[in-house]
């Protein structure tokens, strides 16, 4: 999940990480989980190098093919292959990000970077976003090779730069290259959310940031006198009138009627008002200018063209002497004007293998959900690729992006026997022809 958010790192913290006695776990599957864990790649400078390296030398043990991608130079993208038998079907690719976001390490009861077990649970920053999924991709394929299985399918395993900070450098280029197309991706599995009940979560869209700033405007005046259509007046009915929508979308989630996901989520970012002065503001001065900034979260089954139109209607009315712009604006359409979601009903083979094979592995999970935040996911979904976003992690606190971020250390092992099972029913998924093939996925 992304963040763009930096907390500032403090320098005892390098003391802490240099005189700590690392303890390895007994079992080497542990042990190579803590080792990725130990890797430093927290923004906002990222040791990418250090866990492609990583990554590479897990890579060769397991005889997979690699190649290392610089999409922009000193962001590596870890590449990994194991060919299918018949390669003219389209590949699945197991996608994870390599980078983690920073951490206030005075906070934590663990060092962050040390993969320190306690209690069963084993401690640091992308414990749960998302390097255990990332080594939960290539447990599960050790273990497949180790049982003689082979792929009808092949199987593409990408660690990925810069998820945290948008992804620009990281997914969008790689989903968007030639690499991507030569590939023939038929299913993208993704990150999802730890689930603090028995049942995973399954997601097969999200929502789309739309960062608008409102911006008011009205003659100024002395600060004792009282008229209509001051600046801070019309930018306050504004504010108001947000916070009604808001609200009204947040009691949809309180009742129970829609999942987090389902509703358009408003906050407010910023206000920025006032004439400065030496000492702060002037104080007997009305301004002319007002601005308010909004950070807006819209799923792709909500109509953008209506909160757009009510944007210029209601929140920014020119009426009211109001603009507005959008800092970002992600449409939740793609090119060809479809709202970007992956299918989860019987039009999806892959979403009836997912569920079958979690069940096969013993597994509950919820029904599907869309993601509150941005992942990844997003740039292979708007290349018209099914992905469904999903990280096993059931009986689990929600802690990405928190202090003292953890997995439980069962909870990782039962996650590999999880993919194996899916890797299983999906690289084994017959297709008759490629045309076939790929007339199913037209149809998603
Ligand atoms: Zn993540």
């Amino acid at each position: 999940m992304s963040s763009t958010s930096f907390l500032h790192l403090f320098p005892f913290f390098l003391l802490l990480t240099l005189t700590l006695t690392l303890t390895l776990a007994d079992d080497p599957i542990l042990q190579r989980f803590q080792q990725y864990l130990q890797i430093d790649t927290s923004h906002p400078t990222p040791n990418y190098h250090q866990a492609a390296d990583f990554i590479l030398s897990q890579a060769k043990s397991l005889s997979l093919q690699s190649r290392t991608i610089e999409f922009v130079k000193n962001k590596p993208l870890i590449l990994l292959k194991w060919p299918g038998k018949n390669p003219n079907l389209p590949s699945i690719l197991l996608n994870s990000h390599t980078d983690v976001v920073p951490v206030e390490p005075h906070k934590w009861s663990h060092p962050p970077f040390a993969g320190e077990i306690s209690d069963g649970n084993i401690f640091a920053r992308g414990s749960q976003d998302m390097k255990c999924v990332g080594l939960q991709y290539l447990e599960s394929i050790r273990n497949l090779k180790a049982s003689n299985f082979e792929p009808l399918r092949t199987i593409y395993i990408s660690f990925i730069p810069d998820e945290e900070i948008g992804g620009h450098d990281g997914a969008d280029r790689f989903a968007n290259s030639e690499v991507f197309d030569e590939m023939n991706v038929g299913i993208v599995l993704d990150e999802g959310l730890a689930s603090p009940d028995e049942s995973y979560r399954l997601f097969y869209a999200e929502r789309c940031p739309m960062w608008l700033v409102i911006k008011a405007a009205g003659a100024p005046g002395h600060g004792a006198k009282l008229y209509d259509n001051t600046a801070m007046e019309n930018l306050l009915k504004s504010v108001e009138i947000v916070r009604r929508f808001r609200a009204a979308q947040f009691d949809l989630v309180k009742a129970g009627l829609k999942e987090e996901g389902e509703v358009v989520s408003v906050n407010m970012v910023f206000l920025k008002a006032g004439t400065p002065s030496p000492t702060g503001f002037v104080m007997n001065l009305q301004p002319s200018e007002a601005q308010a900034g909004f950070d807006i979260r819209v799923p792709p089954i909500a109509d953008q063209a209506s909160l757009e139109r009510r944007i210029a209607e209601e929140w920014a009315p020119a009426s009211r002497n109001m603009t507005f712009e959008f800092k970002q604006k992600m449409s939740v359409y793609d090119k060809n004007g479809r709202p970007i979601l992956t299918a989860h009903d019987g039009s999806n083979p892959w979403w009836a293998l997912l569920e079958g094979a979690i069940h096969k592995a013993n597994r509950k999970f919820g029904k599907p959900e869309i993601f509150p935040a941005s992942t990844d996911a997003r740039y292979f979904r708007l290349r018209g690729v099914p992905a469904i976003g999903f990280s096993p992690m059931a009986n689990t606190h929600i802690l990405l992006h928190d202090h003292n971020e953890f997995l439980n250390k069962e909870e990782y092992l039962k996650g590999i026997e999880v993919y194996e099972s899916i890797l299983e029913a999906f690289a084994s998924f017959p297709a008759e022809t490629k045309k076939d093939e790929e007339a199913i996925r037209d149809e998603l």
